[in-house]
């Protein structure tokens, strides 16, 4: 899941993409105004975090733009103006959430997994798929009440996949999402992930969970017919 950081100051940047990766997200950074603006543009974000103080253009007046240009995406305003009005004017000019950076950083990310349910219609944080269970806040996996190990890639890719239970999700979506801005990755690279995952939510003859839509994709869930 990829996230873009809109940020100048070097340490915020910093510390707010170290505690996002520990938490498994990539973040791509914008240092300015401009690249957001063509990064917004080009990529698929889960989530924008953006600085209202940018060295080029006020945090607003991108958003502003973004919205008038029908990007969707959401929006978290990440600021040192934390008064009440400024929250009033950040929520109403298009953001969907505002965080002040005096806050902790867990409510960071917190708010962000909170803005990711609310894009895939998720209210629950623990996703269910018959047996299997995806805790997103623990970022852990059981299934019969038996815990699964897996590695950050392959439970991101799960994540993925239960928040769109039940859908069709195309080798690129899953791509974009997962390896988007990473040069080093090709689009194979997501058939030998799902085979990992095969291997460890679905060994020991279990039910299988994840079914090939052939020439389109995976979905995951119970019996999604073919
Ligand atoms: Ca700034």
């Amino acid at each position: 899941m990829t996230l873009l950081l809109v940020e100048d100051d070097t340490s915020v940047q910093e510390l707010v993409t170290a505690v996002l990766e520990k938490a498994g997200f990539s973040v791509d950074v914008a240092k300015d105004a401009a690249s957001g603006h063509r990064l917004a543009l080009a990529g698929k974000y889960e989530v924008i975090i953006l600085d209202l103080g940018l060295p080029d253009m006020d945090g607003l007046a991108l958003l502003g733009k973004l919205r008038s240009q029908g990007i969707t995406t959401h929006i978290l305003i990440l600021t040192s103006k934390d008064e009440p009005e400024d929250r009033i004017r950040g929520l109403d000019s298009g953001a969907d959430d505002y965080v002040s950076k005096s806050c902790v950083l867990a409510e960071l990310e917190a708010r962000v997994r909170a803005l990711i349910r609310r894009k895939y219609n998720v209210k629950n944080p623990l996703l269910k798929v018959e047996d299997l269970e995806i805790n997103t806040a623990t970022r852990s996996v059981s299934r019969g009440g038996k815990r699964i190990p897996l590695t950050p890639r392959e439970y991101s890719l799960l994540e993925f996949l239960a928040l769109k239970t039940g859908q069709v999700v195309t080798r690129a979506d899953i791509w974009e999402s997962l390896y988007a801005m990473d040069p080093s990755t090709s689009s194979n690279v997501v058939d030998v992930y799902i085979g990992y995952l095969r291997k460890k939510i679905e060994g020991d003859g279990l039910k299988p969970l994840i079914h090939t839509r052939r020439g389109t994709g995976f979905v995951l869930g119970s019996d999604p017919g073919e």
